[in-house]
């Protein structure tokens, strides 16, 4: 039986993947690991646990004992590490635990991938590593540069670059990562972008859109990126060659997008337009976050042509379905508005 060992499988995507894998290998052992932070619902998972399709443990990332204890416990073939401290704002009020979990918990995992010789460990990064974009760039690759400017990304970009070092100097080593767009879609947490102003709004509160609400973004439906992943995790293996040292396009290094670009404005729209609200009544442009990318895109056509990778949920699509998740799900969201004064960052008060 083929054991996989997902850790943040109580967080967004996570959790989506772990669905992902049970309904697509049935005869999977699935084993998670979450520390179960403020942010993360182990509900999200409940149904595999009860029917005994997931083995979850509350731990640590960067303790190696507890994670050790694990590895040995189910004796994975693949692990695939989604834990990692997400959200931008709160990079920016706390910094140390984003670096502990983004850079620590990622060597944590990596260093007990090589000791227990696992078959393939894939680690899961994002598109913010690249920084923001110049207005002659069209969009960033794989060989771009890491050029993270905020707390969050910064972690993130600190966490790769462990990452690129193990995969060069442990050639023994089968390690994957990929940069994805921004994801949106069910279980994620109401304090990011889209799930905040579905559910700001269904609560009769406005929702927020920082500065002038043009910042774009690139957008993949969790979904797709879990079928990324699942082509990323079954792929044949990358021989790690000198020529990589200058170059790391030749890395196992994915980026996935939908080759969708879209404003924070015009996301909104769309969520008014699938409440039946309006936009002047329901939206309010409020100060922006200190140090906020403008613009970055991503260009996916390494996944595509080696991976043949296709997102199957086109953004409207995806996003009206989201709305519509929230709508019927307020079960799962509405104990964690309950729990919190506000999960809206306020910057002009910073
Ligand atoms: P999330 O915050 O919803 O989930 C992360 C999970 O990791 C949470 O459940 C949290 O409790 C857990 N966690 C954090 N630190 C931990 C630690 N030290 N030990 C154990 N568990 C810990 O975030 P997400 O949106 O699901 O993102 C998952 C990964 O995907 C992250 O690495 C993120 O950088 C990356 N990513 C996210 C997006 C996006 O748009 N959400 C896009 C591209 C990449």
């Amino acid at each position: 039986m083929t054991s996989i060992f997902i850790t943040g499988v109580a967080g967004f995507i996570g959790s989506n993947y772990a669905h992902y894998v049970a309904a697509k290998y049935p005869d999977y052992h699935i084993a998670g690991v979450d520390k179960l932070s403020d942010f993360s619902r182990r509900e999200n998972v409940a149904a595999l646990e009860s029917g005994g399709r997931l083995k979850f443990h509350k731990a640590d990332i960067c303790d190696r004992e507890a994670m050790e204890k694990i590895y040995r416990e189910h004796q994975p073939e693949y692990v695939v590490n989604f834990a990692a401290e997400s959200h931008n704002d709160r990079a920016i009020a706390d910094p140390t635990t984003f670096v502990r979990s983004n850079v620590l918990g990622a060597q944590t995992l990596l260093d007990l991938s090589r000791i227990l010789k696992i078959r393939r460990h894939v680690h899961i990064s994002t598109i913010e590593v690249y920084g923001e974009q110049a207005s002659d760039v069209p969009f960033f690759t794989e060989a771009s540069p890491l050029n993270a400017k905020t707390p969050y990304s910064a972690s993130k970009a600190a966490g790769d670059s462990i990452v690129r070092s193990y995969m060069q100097t442990y050639p023994g080593m089968d390690i994957c990562m990929t940069h994805c767009a921004n994801n949106y879609g069910p279980y994620q947490f109401p304090e990011k972008l889209i799930p905040l102003s579905i559910t700001n709004m269904l609560t009769g509160k406005k929702a927020a859109l920082y500065g002038d609400g043009l910042h774009r973004r690139d957008w993949l439906h969790v979904y797709d990126h879990c079928a990324g992943i699942d082509a990323v995790l079954h792929s044949a293996r990358v021989q790690i060659t000198e020529e990589a040292a200058t170059n790391p396009a030749l890395l196992p290094i994915f980026d996935f997008s939908a080759r969708h670009e879209v404003s924070n404005r015009e996301i909104l729209g769309i969520v008014v337009d699938e409440l039946g609200l309006k936009f002047e009544d329901h939206v309010e442009y409020v100060a922006d976050r200190p140090n906020h990318d403008r613009r970055y895109l991503i260009n996916p056509l390494k996944a595509e042509t080696d991976l043949g990778f296709k997102p199957s949920i086109s953004f409207e699509q995806g996003l009206r379905e989201t709305v519509r998740w929230y709508v019927d799900n307020r079960s799962w969201w509405e104990p964690i508005l309950a729990g919190n004064q506000s999960l809206q960052f306020d910057w002009s008060k910073k």
